[in-house]
């Protein structure tokens, strides 16, 4: 039910494609760019659903059936690019989805527009299969592509395409979000925010994922211990995150959140500047056992974990050895 007022931030972007709705001057194909969680998915969601919307204003009215059923996900001219293997979009699915699909003329509506997310994941077949597409499309139709990396898409792609780059927002800005949406505030709303890093995707994830709990769960429970926990816990710790490694980046921020939190407390003793507020006692006392030093070897070593993934060692070794430099230094 939502519009482009709804949408926290990113403000020259929503002015320039609000504009382009107003003058009749929408592109048949963009390019959004940015981090996961920044907003790109709802932007396009906002964009197609004001495009099909039977009122055609610079908002969707979310009363007409054309709104109605963008919101529910079925609109017959809004279509949503799948892939079946998690790292490829392969030129097959962009053939059969994609350029002989906008062939068709549009069922209801005045477009037809296809959102393909994740668009860094075409490989050169695939991209070179849309190109002519995109070079030529029929009048009704209008392809957004959302990518965390526009760079790796072809140069032939990009300089066809309205590439729209969305910026982190303000800290505030997320807070903001997250006591609206979310009724979150404190030092939890703290934490999401500082988590999010301008990223309103992330800091929803954090108040509110499941999967998130648990995962924060792990990492704390291991950043809080790290000093008591024998060998054999070490090892144990690392199998049981084995089951986080999709999710891996936010696993390894977590932890260097907290490791930064100890530095920031050992050069300042304030405890206003801390993320995590509620453990100063356990940062106090983490600051006061460990050395410059050996909180730099820390965060090294929280780097190094993709570094060594990349040299094919296993996430629960890569862990393993984490553990075991966090608890040296400790
Ligand atoms: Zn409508």
């Amino acid at each position: 039910m939502s519009n482009f007022n709804d949408i926290y931030g990113q403000e020259g972007i929503k002015t320039h494609l609000q504009d382009a709705i107003e003058k009749n001057q929408v592109s048949h194909a963009y390019i959004f760019n940015g981090g996961d969680g920044i907003g790109k998915m709802m932007m396009a969601q906002i964009l197609a659903k004001t495009l099909q919307c039977e009122s055609q204003g610079v908002n969707p009215c979310n009363s007409c059936a054309s709104c109605k059923q963008a919101d529910s996900g079925n609109h017959p001219d809004i279509h949503y690019i799948t892939h079946e293997k998690p790292a490829i979009i392969s030129v097959d699915e962009v053939r059969n989805q994609l350029v002989s699909d906008i062939q068709i003329k549009p069922y209801s509506s005045k477009h037809k527009i296809y959102i393909m997310d994740d668009a860094q994941k075409m490989n050169v077949q695939a991209q070179n299969a849309i190109l002519k597409t995109i070079e030529e499309p029929p009048a009704y139709g209008i392809i957004i592509l959302l990518t965390t990396n526009a760079n790796s898409l072809l140069e032939t792609i990009r300089s066809r395409c309205v590439v729209l780059d969305f910026k982190p927002v303000s800290e505030n800005l997320v807070k903001q979000y997250l006591s609206d949406h979310c009724n979150l505030l404190g030092s939890k709303a703290d934490f999401a925010a500082a988590f999010a890093q301008g990223k309103i995707g992330r800091a929803k994830d954090a108040a509110q994922s499941d999967v998130f709990a648990g995962l924060s769960e792990e990492v704390f429970k291991i950043c809080r211990h790290v000093r008591e926990l024998t060998l054999p816990e070490v090892f144990s710790a690392a199998k049981d995150a084995v089951a986080y490694k999709a999710t891996m980046d936010d696993f390894l921020d977590l932890f260097a959140m907290w490791f930064r939190d100890v530095l920031i407390f050992k050069s300042t003793w304030d405890t206003n500047r801390l993320i995590f507020k509620s453990d100063v006692s356990v940062i106090r006392d983490q600051a006061e056992h460990t050395t410059y030093n050996g909180l730099n070897d820390i965060l090294e070593a929280i780097d190094k974990v993709k570094v060594r993934l990349k040299a094919n060692v296993t996430f629960e070794l890569a862990l393993e050895l984490l553990y075991m430099t966090i608890r040296e230094n400790m």
